[in-house]
């Protein structure tokens, strides 16, 4: 399929999950994750009228980068390891994975410009994946003070892989109602305004939950090409 028909129909998701909970299409950011797929169906994308990448490998990122430039914003999405926050560092405009204070203390040395970045948290706390536990993350966020270039633009999370629609809620409402606690903080280096959350299977929900960025890969661009 062509990104401009999958985009077609996405954007008419994004706008009816909206209209249910009465917000608007503009306060959903959608991130085309090209990780699976080539710089030109990247390209293809940008010409269909996307303006976010998303990336979760440097390589991935870089290899990209290197033609396309900032013609998009570039998100990276992915678990990141310390010594590879060079690299990219000057190349994104948002961190989505900010999980540990190494990791934090990195960005912060590396970059010469606030960095936004998302806190990962692991709402439902499986194994297999990365982030902070509820409980963890408002201690967590408060530790980043510190760093002078690290601005905490808000959460991310993934949900389990399920299609019991009442568990993925579950989980972007929990995500959500951190947001606002942390947000209730006024913590000048933390806004925290944005929810990073629904990936192809679940963006509808977490729409309807309050998603400012959706990460949509496999049904927007596939998985190959
Ligand atoms: C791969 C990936 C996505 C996109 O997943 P799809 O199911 O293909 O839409 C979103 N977020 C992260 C962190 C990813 O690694």
């Amino acid at each position: 399929m062509r990104v401009a028909e999958n985009l077609k129909q996405i954007s008419q998701q994004i706008n009816e999950a909206c209209l249910k909970v009465h917000r608007t299409a503009d306060e959903v950011k959608l991130i085309a994750v090209t990780k699976y797929v080539s710089t030109e169906r990247a390209r293809e994308a940008l010409n269909a009228g996307i303006k976010n990448l998303g990336e979760n490998r440097d390589d991935g990122l870089l290899e990209k980068w290197k033609v396309l430039k900032d013609k998009p914003h570039w998100h990276y999405i992915g678990t990141l390891q310390t010594r590879k926050v060079k690299n990219i560092i000057d190349k994104v405009d948002y961190i989505h994975s900010l999980d540990r204070l190494s990791l934090a203390e990195e960005i912060n040395k590396r970059a010469n410009h606030k960095v936004k970045c998302l806190v990962q948290v692991n709402i439902t706390g499986e194994e297999s994946k990365h982030g902070l536990s509820l409980d963890e993350a408002i201690s967590f966020i408060g530790s980043l003070q510190p760093y002078e270039n690290i601005s905490v633009e808000g959460l991310m999370t993934m949900a389990p892989l399920t299609d019991d629609d009442q568990i993925l809620r579950d989980c972007f409402r929990k995500l959500r109602e951190l947001r606002d606690q942390v947000q209730a903080l006024h913590l000048n280096f933390a806004p925290c305004t944005e929810l990073s959350m629904g990936m192809s299977n679940d963006f509808t929900i977490a729409i309807e939950e309050g998603a400012t960025m959706v990460r949509i890969g496999t049904a927007l661009v596939g998985e190959n090409g």
